[in-house]
């Protein structure tokens, strides 16, 4: 078995997937995108020609995908293709995060919904969570009308919308520390999107309110321009980290993948996932055995449930056994 059949074997664990940056050329294809809009897709993501692109610049891609999903239908159409295309790769436990968003004929409300019934209806054995993201481009009041209606969507489904996020544009916009605390007391996990870019102060206040996991964390290590208070900091509080290796790059906010930043966390044995298994093994000299390790140990960050955590803990063991001769 060849290290890139390995990989894709591996049951594993997505726990940092954006809806509308998950979508593929063939989906957004069906969902009637423009080809001028595909071919700007596929620039997007073709690492080996990519030209010093800003973060900035990668958020077209969210907005490609935005343009297609603008209604109840298309965005249940996403969501199972996306569903789909996870289990495909052997994905046996997902958790998806969006941004309710309102569009014509549709509020954020419907948006939630049309995911919602797209997971209830998957075909797949394939556990699916939703963790609803709070744009921190948005201005308090429709930041705090998001956060009542994730509240009111996630008291009706408890058992599939588990968490909450901050994301959008890293340049714009702040974390407000208060909603994160109410969403924390209502029972939703907070996954938070952290050091995307250098912001020492942001990164100190996020650190400082202990989200359950921190998205990215890019230049958090000071090798990686983080300040060594926040990586202390961050030692004391030891937060699982959500790696998205390919993402990173393809925005030019890693280099390579053998100057990815994930690399500190796999020397120092602290917690993260990945969703790249066959780059990581090659930039990183993973065994096989590193790479289930990983897999595993993501349930333990992961959102589920402890009868789920369970099952997916027999899951994997079940898949090693059974492959032992390939490690
Ligand atoms: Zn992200």
């Amino acid at each position: 078995m060849t290290i890139e059949e390995f990989c894709k074997s591996l049951p594993k664990l997505e726990l940092h997937a954006h809806l509308n940056g998950s979508l593929s050329e063939k989906t957004l294809k069906e969902l009637g995108c423009l080809d001028e809009s595909l071919s700007e897709f596929k620039k997007f993501l073709n690492i080996i020609n990519k030209t010093e692109r800003t973060l900035d610049e990668c958020f077209v891609l969210f907005n490609i995908s935005q343009a297609v999903t603008s209604n109840k239908r298309s965005v249940y159409l996403a969501t199972k293709s996306i569903i789909e295309e996870f289990a495909d790769d052997n994905v046996i436990y997902l958790e998806l995060r969006t941004t309710p968003r309102a569009e014509d004929g549709m509020s954020k409300e419907d948006y939630v919904t049309a995911v919602l019934k797209a997971i209830a209806d998957k075909e797949r054995d394939i556990i699916v969570k939703l963790i609803l993201s709070i744009n921190r481009g948005h201005d308090a009041a429709d930041s705090q009308d998001s956060l009542y209606s994730i509240l009111k969507m996630a008291k009706k489904y408890p058992d599939i919308i588990k968490g909450i996020d901050l994301s959008g544009n890293p340049y714009g916009g702040k974390f407000e520390e208060q909603l994160f605390r109410i969403a924390k007391e209502n029972g939703l996990y907070t996954a938070i999107h952290c050091a995307e870019i250098r912001n020492d102060k942001e990164v100190e206040e996020i650190l400082n309110f202990g989200p359950d996991r921190i998205g990215h964390a890019t230049f958090l290590h000071p090798k990686y321009g983080g300040s060594q208070e926040n990586w202390e900091l961050y030692c004391r509080k030891i937060i699982p980290i959500e790696c998205c290796l390919t993402s990173n790059i393809v925005c030019g906010t890693s280099r390579n993948y053998k100057e990815h930043h994930v690399q500190e966390w796999i020397k120092n044995d602290l917690p993260f996932s990945i969703n790249e298994y066959e780059y990581a093994s090659r930039s990183f000299d993973l065994s096989r055995n590193d790479l289930w390790s990983i897999s595993y140990n993501a349930i333990d960050h992961s959102f589920a449930s402890t009868e789920e955590k369970n099952l997916l803990k027999v899951k994997l063991e079940d898949w090693k056994q059974t492959n032992k001769r390939y490690f």
